[in-house]
């Protein structure tokens, strides 16, 4: 709408797509497990299919963290978003919980969903996110393991989690984080600034739970300085989705406000222009 009108120099924003189903939600009762999600009805491409027209509208490019149990289930849909210029990038296979695992399981993990991307996308792989940002002091070994299996830039760091900083004390802009086996770039998610404290507010159950209006004046003070990182998942597009059996806390966090979501999404793309983290990566990354 009015993002090039803007008379301040504004940094870019990157949409970021975590692209799972309705039931691979972790951490609450009703998780189905792995052997079973076959015969459950896929609902994935109605959520994503409604995210590719919101970014046509605005003409902007995201990076799709695909589940690699969703791309081998429909591969027609990582071959669309490459069609229309997404980046495709690795959510691991089956939204497994790093901190759950063996640094050799997870380097497994790693390197099949890295590799069943690129066979059916035909573009190299080089973007990982953690299912659930799980990763801890649990898992020192993560980012070698991410960097032996190949990746060149990660997705994982919530700079606002106690569990997170006291790892990295991790910064709320894009960083390099130097190991023994080199070096890759960190994409923290987004977090506005408040007095004292960074708070969660530009993905998931934060960008459905605040008022549009404040997501608007905390999104443009963040620009003012840095990066905006959004992310979002299709069944948020996908109000009608079956809702997965949890605690009534969670339930709220997970279903609230889902209608208002479109209209913040709308908001959030006319404040600037948006990049992916492979574009951006191939600009600064060295
Ligand atoms: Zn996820």
């Amino acid at each position: 709408m009015d993002k090039h009108s803007k008379d301040i120099e504004r940094q870019p924003g990157f949409f970021t797509i975590d692209v799972e189903d309705y039931y691979h939600i972790i951490g609450v009762s009703g998780t189905p497990p792995v052997k079973s999600w076959d015969n459950i009805p896929s609902r994935v491409d109605k959520g994503l299919r409604a995210l590719f027209e919101l970014l046509d509208r605005h003409q902007t490019k995201a990076t799709l963290f695909f589940l690699g149990y969703v791309a081998r289930r429909h591969p027609e849909l990582v071959r669309e978003a490459l069609s229309l210029g997404h980046e495709l990038a690795s959510h691991g296979m089956y939204h497994r919980e790093v901190r759950l695992q063996e640094q050799d399981e997870f380097y497994l993990d790693a390197t099949e969903s890295k590799k069943l991307l690129e066979d059916i996308g035909g573009v190299e792989v080089i973007g990982w996110r953690s299912a659930g940002f799980s990763i801890n002091r649990s898992t020192p070994w993560f980012f070698e393991k991410l960097i032996e299996a190949g990746y060149k830039y990660d997705s994982s760091i919530v700079p606002n989690r106690m569990s997170h900083n006291s790892l990295l004390n991790a910064e709320p802009t894009p960083f390099p984080i130097h190991t023994d086996n080199g070096k890759i770039l960190e994409f923290p998610i987004g977090v506005a600034d408040l007095p004292g404290s960074k708070i969660s507010m530009f993905g998931g159950g934060y960008l459905r739970f605040f008022p549009k209006g404040l997501i608007k004046q905390m999104a443009e003070a963040t620009l003012a300085k840095r990066p905006l990182l959004i992310y979002i998942h299709p069944r948020e597009l996908d109000p009608r989705h079956p809702r997965i059996e949890m605690n009534a806390l969670r339930k709220l966090k997970s279903y609230i406000n889902m209608s208002s979501v479109p209209d913040k999404l709308d908001t959030l793309l006319n404040l600037t222009d948006y990049t992916t983290l492979g574009a951006y990566y191939a600009r600064y990354g060295n």
